[in-house]
């Protein structure tokens, strides 16, 4: 690959590009040729520790400046991934395989959208003063120390600035990790945030599997971890992290309900399935993949659906016509196709889709089954991939039961006209982020984050903010020490 946005090394510390061959090779491949486009090398333990010793060591100066000083930073880094949006989308196309129409607008947007967010933030971190007769107690908002983030490979940019920037902004330094599937787009959030004024270490990119991130989260000077990936990996992490007693958020897994009531408008309740199923082709954490329809419109739902997804555009990536593309590596189509066999074992009716499509790369048909129970494996684990089960219900009372019933809780979704029933049913769903006639929404002013298995603590939103930071209080007495 020949770019204007390639990032020339492997990792990003203190303040520059380093690179360290002797790490184990790790290819980058694009999704819609299975091409190596790049090659990036893991860090070696060395590199982990200059990685972590600079974090460590511009810590305390970093939360010496004032807020208002460290947003300037952050804000200054958001009107830059702005400037450059299209390079770093077409940079996000080649690591992901994600179509140009969406990393346009989804993925350098969504991140200058935290950084400018977090950067407007970041001078408005108090404590509270509580008055006690003569004494008071003044409490002070600080930051946590040296922070490690690791990322899943569905939203590279996005992730990596979801977490750097409520970080950075309450004094925070971090070492982020992205997934081994995309290592492209951290190193220019690194590299774009220095052009903007970040003091060295304050934000590192180092490279790596899973045996990186657990070097980096068992690390006694590392003070809080942020995991986005799968539930299995979150529970390895969390237990890692809990031998240190450090601060988790963990954004994991979902098998989120979205409940289409008889009275809904049906090709918005369609459009809020596609969007819920098959953005990102289907690789979204929050996707709602137990499309639950109200029986009396459900052929109907079914066939508007078929029609619409029909109507997908599958192709180049690069081409802004696309709408659909390839799975983001061969094992995660593997992964994929694995799930849609089961569906067909165990009984589900494919409505459309179901297979590969013929052509180089990872693509995967859009698939939908219809007729889905409640106990088929496609209706009870993560597929993370274009797959939409739809399954049938009578009444209200019996879809939360049934919605309810996952070991996860990150999103649910419900398209009714009737609002009482809405905010009813939201009320009485397990999940962490809810949709009302709508679905997908991940506006950096929301809360974003799960229940059960799905994850603990919160991204974007002044929530970030409580789980970046710590509160310290002081009690000061007036008078003398009565003992
Ligand atoms: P994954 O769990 O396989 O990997 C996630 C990250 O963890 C990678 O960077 C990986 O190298 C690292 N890792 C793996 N083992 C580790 C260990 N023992 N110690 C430290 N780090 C380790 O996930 P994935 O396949 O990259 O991403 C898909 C998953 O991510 C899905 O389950 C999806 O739902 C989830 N996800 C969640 C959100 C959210 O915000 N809730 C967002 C995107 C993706």
């Amino acid at each position: 690959m020949t770019h204007p946005a390639q990032p020339t090394a492997s990792h990003f510390i203190n303040g520059q590009y380093v690179e360290d061959k002797a790490g184990t090779p790790i290819p980058v491949i694009y999704a819609a040729s299975g091409e190596e486009i790049a090659t990036v090398y893991a860090a070696t333990p060395a590199i982990v520790e200059q990685a972590l010793a600079g974090g460590k060591a511009a810590q305390k100066a970093w939360a010496k400046m004032t807020g208002t000083e460290r947003g300037r930073i952050l804000r200054r880094a958001a009107d830059i991934l702005r400037e450059r949006n299209y390079d770093l989308s077409v940079l996000e196309t080649y690591d992901t395989g994600k179509p140009l129409q969406e990393t346009l607008v989804a993925d350098a947007t969504s991140g200058a959208d935290s950084l400018e967010y977090f950067g407007g933030l970041a001078g408005s971190l108090t404590g509270e003063h509580i008055p006690m007769g003569e004494d008071w107690v003044y409490t002070i908002r600080e930051a946590i120390g040296l922070c490690v983030g690791i990322g899943a490979w569905n939203y590279p940019t996005q992730i990596a600035c979801w977490k750097a920037a409520p970080a950075l902004a309450c004094g925070n330094t971090m070492v982020f990790k992205p997934s081994e599937a995309t290592p492209l787009c951290a190193l220019k959030v690194a590299e774009i945030l220095h052009e903007a004024g970040l003091p060295a270490g304050v934000f590192n990119v180092v490279q790596g599997l899973g045996e990186v991130g657990g070097a980096l989260v068992t690390d006694p000077r590392v003070n809080k971890v942020s995991l986005t990936g799968s539930a299995p990996t979150g529970k390895k992490v969390y237990a890692a992290a809990a031998a240190g007693m450090k601060h988790v958020t963990m954004e994991l897994g979902g098998k989120s309900p979205l409940i289409v009531f008889e009275d809904a408008d049906i090709d918005n309740a369609v459009g809020g399935a596609i969007n819920g199923n098959f953005y990102s082709s289907g690789q979204v954490c929050s996707n709602g993949t137990r499309v639950f329809v109200q029986k009396g419109i459900k052929e109907k739902f079914l066939a508007r659906l078929a029609e619409r997804v029909g109507n997908a555009v599958i192709g180049d990536p690069l081409d802004d016509a696309t709408s659909f593309c390839p799975m983001v590596s061969e094992a995660q189509m593997n992964i994929v196709l694995g799930y849609i066999e089961k569906g067909k074992e165990e009984g589900a009716r494919l409505i459309c889709g179901g297979a590969r499509c013929d052509r180089p790369g990872w693509y995967l048909q859009p698939t939908v089954f219809a007729d889905v129970t409640d106990d088929m494996t496609i209706a009870r684990e993560e597929i993370f991939g274009p797959v939409m089960s739809v399954l049938d219900f009578d009444s209200e009372d019996e879809v939360v039961v049934r919605a309810n019933d996952t070991e996860f809780g990150l999103s649910a979704g419900v398209f009714t006209k009737d609002f009482t029933r809405a905010h009813r049913v939201i009320g009485n769903l397990e999940a962490g982020s809810c949709f009302i006639n709508s679905y997908n929404d991940a506006p950096v002013e929301a809360p974003f984050g799960g229940v059960k298995a799905s994850g603990v603590g919160r991204e974007n939103s002044k929530e970030a903010l409580n789980h970046f930071s710590q509160v310290k209080s002081v009690y000061v007495r007036m008078g003398d020490v009565e003992a």
